[in-house]
């Protein structure tokens, strides 16, 4: 246990800049025995406790802003041998993600659960925020790839939930229900990841397009036409490669600036005769104005290259100051027509707000971002963006989508979660907490009140 102000200050935030750290003390069990008892404790004596993993989120569900004892899980962090059998690996929660990956790809599998943050976020954090990624195109979501869970409730039961099946049809999946809850409902201690094979050869194209409809026109292009597999479809806008080449020092791979950036990576053989589909199909794109340029990555070092230019966004714009994001999904055929009507939006009522726009096209899913000006108050600055989301919020939902497509909402996004779920739902919602967690104890205040 730790109450060493430094810690404090560490361990009661996550990527978020928005809310002020201040726990009460940072404990980290080893054990899930040890968890079992602490919380036992908690239950005893009312105290609050915020579950921590790698403290990457983006919504603030790992903030500790109400002096309650944050439970970090960074010392449960063993990765056990694959059970090649059933393409499985059981971990515990503090495991990293990248971890895991390391440690499946010498047997040609992978957890396929990828994003720039795999570096320091956790197994835990991972399947508490449901999180997305890069490769939802191709895997889904984290909710796919988790066979089983381990999970101590804050009365300190351990349950293991389902173990490594595949297949159990026994009523409810209970472990479901602590996928995407964001530790409001328990401790996730271990969980059993599903496991698929490695792609064997893959291929990654950096597009410059010259507009968003055109980069959804090439979507339809690489889906119905691509011979391959896509696994990853990623947008930027030309700001938001700026933002990471003045960060990163590196250089644009085209002459001309676009109006915004497909990365794509697809698995597909390695042949001549594949080269040449591939060309065949590039050769169309150029043609019908999908792409206005393209490059191709013929080493690892350009493949990192540029993966950086997606990958960097986020921190390149943190880099910059304080960022207001939001993460929001929409039916594909809708996205080209949000982003219009957002446009206009901050042109007449937030000129003082610079848009930011990156994200998953191929699954719907643009995070919208706002850089506070330098000179304006953070105050100043949160009320605006508080008022534009309002706006935004409503045109999400005037066309189906949803507030938070893979961040969750924590503290951040609480006030918006009504733009998406239904009073009948916030009120099943609100049993479910009741049940599991009846004096409000486990993550107090994240998702809903
Ligand atoms: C540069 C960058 C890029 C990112 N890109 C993506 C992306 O593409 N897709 C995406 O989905 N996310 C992305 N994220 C967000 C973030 O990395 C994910 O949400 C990640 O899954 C959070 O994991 P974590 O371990 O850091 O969780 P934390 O931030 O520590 O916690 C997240 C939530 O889970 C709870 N929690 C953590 N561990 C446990 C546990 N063991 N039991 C119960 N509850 C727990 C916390 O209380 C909190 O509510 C990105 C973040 C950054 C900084």
């Amino acid at each position: 246990m730790t109450v060493a102000p430094e810690d404090l200050a560490e361990y009661g935030r996550d990527w978020t800049r928005v809310y002020d750290p201040a726990p009460a003390a940072i404990v980290f069990p080893r054990t899930t025995d040890e968890v079992a008892a602490f919380l036992r404790l908690c239950s005893e004596h009312g105290v609050a406790v915020v579950p921590s993993g790698g403290r990457t989120g983006l919504s603030g569900g790992a903030v500790a802003a109400n002096g309650e004892v944050v439970l970090s899980l960074a010392r449960m962090n063993k990765i056990f041998p694959v059970d090649l059998l059933s393409s499985t690996v059981r971990v515990q929660a503090g495991a990293i993600t990248q971890a895991v990956h390391e440690h499946c790809a010498p047997l040609g599998l992978t957890w396929p659960i990828d994003f720039a943050s795999k570096g320091s976020s956790h197994v835990g954090g991972n399947i508490s925020t449901n999180a997305g990624g890069q490769r939802v195109i191709r895997y889904g979501l984290t909710r796919n790839w988790v066979n089983g869970l381990q999970v101590v409730t804050i009365g300190g039961d351990i349950l293991e939930l389902n173990g490594s099946l595949q297949k159990n049809n026994t009523g409810m999946e209970l472990s479901q229900l602590f996928i995407g809850t964001e530790g409001t409902l328990g401790i996730i201690t271990e969980a059993t990841l599903r496991l698929t094979s490695l792609p064997i050869h893959t291929e990654l194209f950096f597009f410059a397009t010259s507009s968003l409809a055109a980069s959804l026109e090439l979507l339809k292009h690489t889906k119905l036409n691509g011979p391959f597999t896509i696994l990853t479809f990623e947008y930027l806008t030309n700001d938001c490669l700026e933002s990471v080449l003045k960060f990163s020092q590196r250089k644009s791979p085209f002459a001309s600036a676009a109006h915004s950036y497909i990365l794509l990576e697809v698995e597909c053989a390695e042949s001549a005769e594949q080269k040449q589909k591939l060309d065949e199909w590039m050769q169309i794109a150029l043609e019908n104005d999908l792409i206005v340029d393209g490059v191709l990555a013929h080493s690892h070092e350009e493949r990192n290259d540029l993966w950086a230019l997606r990958e960097l966004v986020s921190e390149s714009l943190a880099a910059q100051g304080l960022v207001y994001k939001n993460d929001i999904a929409l039916p594909i055929a809708k996205l080209d027509e949000f982003a219009t009507e957002m446009q206009a939006l901050l042109s007449s009522n937030y000129p003082h707000l610079k848009l930011f726009l990156f994200g998953h096209l191929g699954d719907g899913n643009f995070h919208v971002n706002f850089l506070k000006p330098p000179q304006m108050e953070k105050s100043e600055f949160l009320d605006i963006c508080h008022a534009a989301d309002t706006e935004m919020f409503e045109t999400v939902r005037k066309f189906g989508g949803s507030v938070s497509a893979e961040h969750g909402i924590g503290l951040l996004k609480k006030a918006a979660l009504s733009y998406s779920r239904t009073p009948a739902e916030l009120a099943i919602f609100r049993q479910i907490k009741k049940a599991l967690d009846p004096q409000n104890l486990l993550n107090p205040g994240k998702i809903f009140d």
